[in-house]
């Protein structure tokens, strides 16, 4: 499926804008004890997508643990929109900010070992845990084939 970019986003609200100006890296649906309060459901839902490809417009607030990789949320209406430490490479934002439903289509699911026992997802890999570091090439030249990207 292709996907005319960029794709404009915007918080429940709409007082942070988000754009993205090319296709996810990677989809991903976390099911972590941390992603079911995150979420306050059953998995958070993820659009890796490139730093340099990512624009926000809007001040965000940090939330969530305040830890080393912020979790950006709207001031006013608290929707956590993206995490990721500046200066990386990449951006993990919520894809259900933006009107495409492939991306939020997850291809890998996380830590199945803490899911909810009704909780399924369509994604293709599963994981106990996170992927090992060297399987993210892989799977990402997986998804760009899976996804019509490539
Ligand atoms: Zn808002
Ligand atoms: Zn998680």
């Amino acid at each position: 499926m292709t996907v005319s970019l960029p794709v404009e986003g915007a918080c429940m609200c709409g007082q942070v804008k988000l754009r993205v100006s090319a296709p996810p890296i990677i989809t991903m649906a976390c099911h972590c004890k941390g992603c079911q309060k995150l979420s306050a459901s059953a998995y958070s839902l993820t659009a890796m997508v490139p730093a340099a490809a990512f624009e926000v417009e809007g001040e965000t607030q940090i939330g969530a643990l305040h830890g080393a990789n912020p979790y950006h949320y709207c001031p006013n209406c608290l929707n956590w929109l993206y995490t990721g430490l500046s200066g990386a490479p990449f951006v993990n934002v919520r894809p259900t900010m933006f009107d495409v439903p492939a991306w939020s289509t997850p291809f890998i699911e996380s830590y199945v070992t803490e899911k909810l026992p009704w909780a399924t997802t369509s994604a293709r890999h599963s994981f106990a845990k996170f992927p090992e570091p060297d399987q993210y090439g892989s799977l990402m030249a997986e998804y760009a084939t899976w996804s019509g990207t490539s």
